[in-house]
């Protein structure tokens, strides 16, 4: 009798109704409004290098995903654990999702991480999860699942859940599939890349080392920047404008011109800058990446 669910602001989760309606995504959410299922959202706590509010926005947060709760009728909870990628590679705190996870224990709420963009490695541990100890009840996985090379997706689920539709009767099984489910090609890519990632996995391990080596040697207190932030393989940073920041905001693309014609393919979020390279990447690539933002910024 549970149909509610919860998500976070900014969230995005994908464009189905279903996954539309726990996302909040604020550029293709609001025309189609009418048609989300029922769900609340709670905000998430963004925050950044020096952030001296971040304890007052988790608890916040917190207060709010309790207060919701309280009042029972949800059947989960939706995150992005650790960084909303969509959003503008918003990262949050691992002690914020062991906040989350006690209070879904505590209610008996189901977790569900969609680790679409943070799973394989991009938070610098193979999953989320992995880094912020904490386990999710479902998790969401795909893009790095075969290295961005085929469209393949997972669904995993908690012994729980998975034995709720192992059954003899097919009333009771889980039916709903798709056109290209289990696909060999994408199956066979998946395995290889796996097994990349298994023998490398320095590759994304110390790639958070490197990133806050580059960001302090190009770009420490540079006076067009703000907001940065690096987990694992990922470092954002928002640059300063006059014009609302977000998604439309008219410097995306110019610096993405600027930063094409020097040879680089950068696409910033609206004002947020973000590198997020392959695993592959030297480390001389890695910084030639930063002196070209340095160089761009330096222009404007
Ligand atoms: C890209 C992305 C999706 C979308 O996945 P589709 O397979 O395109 O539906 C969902 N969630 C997150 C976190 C993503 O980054």
């Amino acid at each position: 009798n549970r149909t509610r669910f919860i998500s976070f602001e900014g969230g995005y989760h994908g464009d189905t109704v279903g996954a539309m309606s726990a996302g909040r995504s604020s550029l293709w959410w609001e025309s189609f409004a009418p048609l989300m299922f029922a769900g609340d959202v709670v905000p998430f706590p963004a925050t950044f290098d020096g952030d001296e509010d971040v304890e007052s926005k988790e608890a916040l947060s917190l207060e709010k995903l309790e207060f919701l709760l309280q009042q029972g009728g949800y059947a989960g909870i939706f995150i992005e654990p650790l960084v909303q990628g969509a959003a503008g590679m918003r990262m949050c705190r691992p002690e914020f999702l062991r906040a989350i996870a006690q209070l879904a224990r505590q209610f008996n709420v189901l977790l569900i991480y969609d680790e679409v963009m943070t799973g394989f490695g991009r938070t610098g541990e193979l999953f989320a999860s992995v880094k912020s100890a904490t386990s999710p009840d479902i998790l969401c996985l795909s893009k790095g699942l075969s290295g961005g090379c085929l469209p393949i997706a997972v669904t995993m689920a908690s012994e729980d859940i998975y034995q709720a539709f192992w059954r003899d009767e097919s009333d009771k099984a889980f039916f709903h599939g798709h056109s290209y489910t289990g696909n060999p090609l994408a199956c066979a890519v998946s395995v290889a890349s796996l097994e990349l990632l298994e023998q490398n996995p320095n590759a994304y391990q110390g790639m958070e080392k490197l990133h806050r080596q580059y960001l302090d040697k190009w770009l420490k207190n540079h006076p067009k920047l703000e907001r940065i932030r690096t987990c694992g393989t990922i470092a954002a940073m928002d640059v300063k404008t006059e014009s609302l920041p977000g998604y439309f905001n008219e410097i995306a693309p110019v610096l993405k011109a600027q930063f094409l014609e020097a040879g680089f393919l950068l696409r910033p979020l609206g004002n947020t800058l973000y590198v997020m390279p392959p695993y592959c990447i030297s480390p001389d690539e890695l910084e030639s990446i930063y002196r070209i933002i340095r160089q761009v910024l330096d222009t404007l």
